[in-house]
């Protein structure tokens, strides 16, 4: 099972990807956690992606690509995966179909989560994210059991740096941009499908594992 999660920067792709990763059991590549740990770890790739991050712009293609590329190929991929803010421009969608294809493989299903623009705002400015584990949780609409703590590990939770009201606005617009071609792009190709992204968490679950299961994959 092939599976690209897509929707705007706070559409809650983080939070799906965790539900549907675990019930399938095929591993979560979030080309975003993988840039964060990257400039964590300060290496080559976290210092080349973080001026790009701190602006709410994207990283060039070659770079993302080539990470991608490299996550693809180790062997817990081989009974499928689930992408998670990759790809989010054509380019990328291309030199993903590129790569597969080399691997006799494609993309199964692209999922769009969609949200309205304030609802988006208003998600991703509430967002604190564990340090431990990197799962999200909202001040107000999905708040941990003990202030401050993850439910998981009880890793400390803390606000991106990308997260501010200035720079939401600046990534919501960028992403805005690269996205209506993208859909195009997967909907040309018969493996889109749009949810609605506006109701609970359980209930767009819901919804996402009635399309994965539909397809009897
Ligand atoms: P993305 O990975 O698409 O940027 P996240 O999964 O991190 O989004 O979700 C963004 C924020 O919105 C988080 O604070 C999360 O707890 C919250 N959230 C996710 N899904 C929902 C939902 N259906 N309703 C309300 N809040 C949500
Ligand atoms: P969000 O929660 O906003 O969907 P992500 O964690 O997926 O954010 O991404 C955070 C940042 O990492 C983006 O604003 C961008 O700078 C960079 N990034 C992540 N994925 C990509 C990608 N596929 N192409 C280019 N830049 C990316």
């Amino acid at each position: 099972m092939n599976i690209v999660l897509m929707g705007l920067p706070g559409a809650g792709k983080g939070t799906q990807a965790d539900k549907i990763v675990e019930k399938y059991e095929i591993p979560h590549i979030s080309t975003g956690d993988m840039f964060r740990a990257a400039i964590q770890e300060g290496t080559e790739l976290g210092v080349k992606a973080k001026s790009f991050m701190d602006q709410g712009a994207l990283v060039p293609d070659e770079v993302t690509i080539g990470i991608v590329r490299e996550r693809l190929s180790k062997s817990d991929c081989d009974n499928g995966f689930l992408l998670d803010g990759f790809p989010r421009t054509v380019p990328q969608a291309e030199a993903l179909d590129a790569l597969l294809s080399d691997m006799s493989r494609k993309i199964e299903h692209v999922l769009n989560i969609k949200v309205e623009k304030d609802e988006l705002i208003a998600r991703l400015t509430g967002r604190r994210i564990c340090k431990v584990c990197g799962t999200s949780y909202h001040l107000q609409f999905n708040p941990p059991k003990v202030e401050g703590k993850c439910d998981k590990d009880g890793g400390e939770l803390y606000q991106r740096a990308d997260d501010n009201p200035e720079t939401v606005t600046n990534r919501l617009e960028v992403n805005m941009n690269q996205t209506a071609p993208l859909l195009s792009y997967y909907d040309d190709k018969g493996v889109l499908t749009n949810i609605d992204g506006q109701k609970d968490i359980n209930d767009v679950f819901k919804d996402l594992d009635a399309i994965l299961q539909e397809s009897g994959q």
